[in-house]
């Protein structure tokens, strides 16, 4: 986990050196893999993942089926090269269970899924580097894949974290996207997802304690963020249509 820093936050400029309302550097490439129907890689500083997607396809198992909509089911999962030191044991954990379920009710807020009823959208989320807010990271290219996939969308899910960092005068202090040493030694980290275009959030978790007056001014800033990020979304399938 490595040592506790003295502080998160020194005079508003953090130790990476962005500012409380800066996200990390960003790439978005939408169509990244030949083999999905739809597909992005994103990078989000230090964080990378990769996502395909499936469909609308035949559910299997067939009883899984919905006569009034499409299923959409998410799967997540961190690659065990993905993490510091030792590497993460393969496979699923019952934190990927988790993150899996609640992506896939995120997303699906945006799908418009009645109009492919019986149907499956499939989802793969592969964290390839993890350096914290990967659930938000891998939602934000979830939207971008289903969108080079076809698929329609009222909106895109635009995704980030926020948190609360101490400062070196004894401050706390509310800043987006966290990354590895905010997420480990932060006093609260919150993940949320965005429709920018409905003012709707898709997703909130929280790890930690916020107060109301906290929560409120993060999800300002987060909504902001967010706002930031669709536009680089946007971008993304704009030059992915335009190859
Ligand atoms: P998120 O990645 O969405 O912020 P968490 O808060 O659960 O989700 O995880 C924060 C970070 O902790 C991850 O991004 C990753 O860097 C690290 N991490 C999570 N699970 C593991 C694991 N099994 N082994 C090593 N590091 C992990």
């Amino acid at each position: 986990m490595g040592e506790k820093p003295e502080y998160l936050i020194k005079k508003g400029i953090r130790l990476d050196g962005r500012t409380i309302e800066q996200v990390r550097p960003m790439k978005i490439v939408a169509g990244f893999l030949e083999k999905a129907d739809g597909s992005c890689y994103i990078e989000c500083g230090k964080t990378k993942v990769v996502v395909g997607v499936h469909g609308p396809r035949e559910v299997h198992p067939k009883h899984q089926e919905n006569a009034e909509k499409a299923i959409v089911r998410c799967t997540y999962d961190m690659a065990s090269f993905s993490v510091d030191g030792e590497r993460k044991r393969p496979g699923q954990d019952r934190r990927a269970i988790e993150i899996s379920k609640v992506s896939s009710d995120a997303l699906e807020a945006a799908i418009m899924v009645e109009r492919f009823p019986k149907t499956a959208i499939d989802i793969f989320m592969e964290v390839i580097q993890a350096d914290a807010s990967t659930r938000v990271t891998a939602l934000t290219a979830a939207s971008v894949a289903l969108a080079d996939a076809g698929i329609p969308m009222k909106d895109l899910v635009s995704a980030c974290s926020f948190g609360k960092l101490y400062g070196a005068d004894g401050e706390e202090v509310i800043a987006v996207d966290m990354d590895k040493p905010e997420d480990n030694f932060g006093w609260a980290d919150c993940a949320v997802a965005y429709m920018p275009n409905f003012d709707k959030f898709t997703l909130m978790q929280m790890d930690g304690n916020l107060t109301v007056s906290e929560m409120r001014s993060g999800l300002e800033m987060a909504r902001k963020a967010c706002k930031e990020i669709y536009e680089m979304q946007k971008a993304a399938l704009k030059r992915r249509f335009e190859q």
